[in-house]
């Protein structure tokens, strides 16, 4: 019989920060220059060039282990990773080892073992994938990238199934979008993803061996990459062998895992205190900052959305993880007095359904049209799929719904006139009339389908059906 296994699941993230500059020099961040357009003898690692820390990207820092709920530490100090890379000129990371800015946190379920300050590497371009500069078979290295700040995140080995890993991979991104500090942008790869997973036979407690799948840029992929790994590990144990602890690539095209490297260990790195930079210590001023600078959080948001304005988990979630559909939500609820739910209803179904992954707050549509048209139809001054048709309008045009309705004739038929639609429709239409009294009830569909058709949708359905049933007494 197979046996049942658990899988465990770490996560190390990456996170660019935006900056004005690099970690340890003047340049400017960039994205999409022109190649090496922003380097100096720090970033390049130029003998007697001298680096110095960049007080945003620990201000940044700061607010990341804050919002993590960690413990900061009152002196933390860089130290120098040493290994060999085209992409990395001094020979050396500065980062930081034994003693990291932040541990000891937490973020939903998960328990966060640190965080810390480093740089990223530079960017190699292998043959033909810039287009220019060199030929198919030749790399070139943009130092634009090298230097530039990163805070690495690393999770305890808390998750438990690929589908969890990606949804707390969303919140760690719409936390740190909401804080400021970085663009969050996995295709552009300002936030990178590891995942470190094992798997274990149900019920035991010590952890097995783990494999690193490097690199994921998408929550999908991450997802497909982690299911795919514990697939693997189970099959090796099932049939008696070992997991070996190694580094692995996912492909998202054929989603399969193909070895880069067996695992290194702390001490291949030779890691040695950098001597060229003072101990971060942050000051009274600089945590106070930082944790004024701190905003309601996506967590707490959807609590609260949750809890005082009675959303379903699901739609608070949704709201709360993309913040700009939050911030949109809260300034129509704000604008009208239109039911929370039904609001928060019409953002994540018809809005986004329209919009897709854009911000509301920069199309046409203004918070205070949605909340009117909202509120309209709670009146019933218009039909359900007729304000759909209006949102459609205001999306491509922006304007007024009341208007919009107007125009188009859109109102909702009045009483005198639905009475007249319904009797119409009835005498029009024995043979339904007498299927309904003989207790067929689908026949009303054939009557309401008549009204709604001579109303052009200006009727709300239900009452449409009362009216029918009123007539016919079935
Ligand atoms: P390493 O020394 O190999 O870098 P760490 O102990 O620093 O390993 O952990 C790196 C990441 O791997 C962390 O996110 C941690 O939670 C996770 N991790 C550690 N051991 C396991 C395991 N056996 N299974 C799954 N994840 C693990
Ligand atoms: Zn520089
Ligand atoms: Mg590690």
């Amino acid at each position: 019989m197979a046996e049942n296994y658990e899988p465990v699941i770490g996560l190390e993230i990456h996170c660019q920060l935006s900056t004005q500059t690099k970690m340890f020099c003047s340049c400017a961040l960039s994205f999409g220059d022109e190649p090496n357009t922003h380097t100096c003898p720090i970033c390049l690692g130029h003998p007697g060039s001298l680096p110095f820390t960049n007080a945003e990207a620990v201000h940044f820092a700061l607010m990341i282990g804050m919002a993590l709920e960690c413990e900061i530490a009152p002196r933390s100090i860089f130290h120098r990773k040493n290994y060999f890379y085209p992409d990395l000129p001094k020979g050396y990371q500065i980062s930081q080892y034994d003693i990291p800015l932040a541990t000891n946190g937490r973020l939903g379920d998960v328990r966060i073992h640190r965080v810390h300050l480093e740089e990223d590497a530079a960017k190699l371009l292998h043959g033909g994938s810039s287009g220019r500069i060199h030929d198919a078979g030749e790399s070139t290295v943009d130092f634009n990238r090298g230097g530039t700040p990163l805070v690495e995140i690393v999770t305890e080995p808390d998750i438990r199934s690929p589908a969890e890993a990606a949804e707390w991979g969303r919140l760690l991104r719409a936390t740190l979008k909401r804080l400021g500090v970085s663009d969050v942008n996995m295709d552009e790869g300002s936030l990178r993803i590891d995942a470190n997973v094992s798997v274990r036979p149900a019920g035991e407690t010590t952890l097995g061996t783990k494999a690193e799948l490097k690199n994921m840029n998408s929550f999908r992929f991450l997802e497909q990459g982690i299911t795919a790994e514990i697939a693997r590990q189970e099959s090796i144990l099932q049939r008696g062998g070992e997991v070996e602890q190694e580094t692995l690539h996912f492909d998202p095209q054929t989603r399969e895992l193909s070895s880069l490297r067996s695992k290194e260990y702390a001490h291949d790195y030779r890691y040695f205190p950098e001597p060229d930079l003072v101990p971060i210590v942050p000051t009274e001023q600089m945590l106070s900052r930082a944790r004024e600078a701190l905003p309601e959080l996506p967590a707490a948001r959807a609590q609260r959305f949750e809890s005082d304005l009675g959303l379903p988990e699901e739609t608070a979630k949704l709201l709360a993880f993309r913040s700009e559909l939050g911030d949109y939500f809260e300034a129509a609820l704000a604008a009208d007095s239109a039911d929370a739910r039904t609001l928060a209803n019409w953002v994540r179904n018809e809005l986004v359904q329209r919009l897709g992954d854009s911000d509301p707050a920069e199309s046409k549509i203004t918070p205070e049209a949605l909340a009117r048209l909202v509120g309209m139809v709670e009146a019933k001054s218009v039909s359900q799929s007729n304000a759909k048709e209006v949102l459609a309008v205001l999306v491509d045009e922006g304007g007024d719904p009341a208007q919009i309705v107007e125009e188009r004739g859109m109102s909702m038929a009045g009483d005198d006139e639905l009475e007249s639609i319904v009797s119409r429709a009835i005498e029009a239409d024995p043979e339904a009339v007498e299927q309904i009294k003989a207790g067929n009830q689908k026949a009303i569909g054939a009557l309401m389908g008549a009204v709604m058709r001579e109303t052009k949708g200006r009727a709300d359905g239900k009452e449409v059906q009362r009216l029918i049933r009123e007539r016919i007494g079935g």
